[in-house]
């Protein structure tokens, strides 16, 4: 049995009691060693095996499936965040089918969560965004052209960067380029929830400043949108005059 687990955006006490659960009762631990943080191996059995994926290829990661099973051994995979993001389980999973392994998926607090924890802010303020683009730049890793950046723009909404520190002046660009105003807030957050977090405030015009001032080319997410600004309606669902099923309301 192999148990995708998300393993949380980086403090290790913000992995699932159920992911928890799984960890500490592994035979087999295979983490993603270039974000996970290695403090969640301390929940491991003392006898556990533990391989870091970071030096794995899909291959690899599959022939240690295997050799558990064949053993009645439990597998952990242990992704960052959570497993539904850029974590590359689908292809495990098919595989995992075509062999007759069985398997399964635990959640895990994503970073954009963490992040939005890290700066105590909602992404759907009312009247300001109600939807929440996630997305990255094109990297090595193709983009759908489709799903450009500029066409995302257009809709004013938050917007959150994964896997795009390394390609900010372009980011920025095609920010602008599709809609957004110059002066929209940004917010970068570097290793959300770790001990060293850190927060940097800029705008859409001096992102790519911003970063390259701190250094930034990695671990961060890019967030954007006037969520991040002082401007929003307040909610219906908490409106004395609104009327919904718990409550009813004045008039
Ligand atoms: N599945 C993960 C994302 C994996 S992709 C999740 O749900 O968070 C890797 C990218 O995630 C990094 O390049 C970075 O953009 C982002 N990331 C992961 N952990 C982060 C953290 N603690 N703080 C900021 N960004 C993080």
């Amino acid at each position: 049995m192999v148990n995708f687990v998300g393993a949380g955006p980086g403090a290790a006490d913000l992995i699932t009691l159920r992911g928890h659960k799984l960890l500490s009762e592994a035979d087999v631990i295979i983490y993603a060693g270039s974000l996970v943080n290695k403090e969640l191996l301390k929940y491991a059995k003392e006898e556990a095996e533990i391989h870091n994926s970071a030096h794995m290829t899909l291959e690899e990661v599959i022939e240690v499936v295997k050799k558990a099973e064949k053993e009645g051994k439990s597998t952990v995979r242990l992704h960052t965040g959570d497993s539904s993001i850029y974590g590359a389980i689908r292809e495990q999973i098919d595989i995992l089918k075509s062999y007759g392994i069985s398997y399964d998926v635990v959640p895990g607090v994503s970073s954009f969560c963490g992040a939005a924890a890290s700066l105590k802010a909602e992404y759907t303020l009312p009247d300001v965004s109600q939807s929440v683009i996630i997305t990255r730049m094109e990297g090595r890793t193709p983009v759908p052209e489709r799903e450009s950046i500029r066409s995302f723009a257009a809709h004013n909404a938050t917007m959150v960067l994964f896997l795009s520190s390394g390609l900010t002046e372009e980011l920025s660009r095609e920010l602008i380029a599709g809609g957004y105003g110059e002066e929209t807030p940004v917010a970068v957050v570097y290793k959300a929830t770790w001990p060293d977090e850190k927060i940097f405030r800029c705008t859409v015009k001096t992102l790519p400043e911003t970063m390259k001032k701190n250094n930034i080319t990695k671990t961060a997410l890019i967030l954007v949108g006037n969520f991040l600004g002082d401007s929003y309606e307040r909610s219906e669902l908490y409106n004395p005059k609104f009327t919904h099923e718990f409550r009813k309301g004045t008039h």
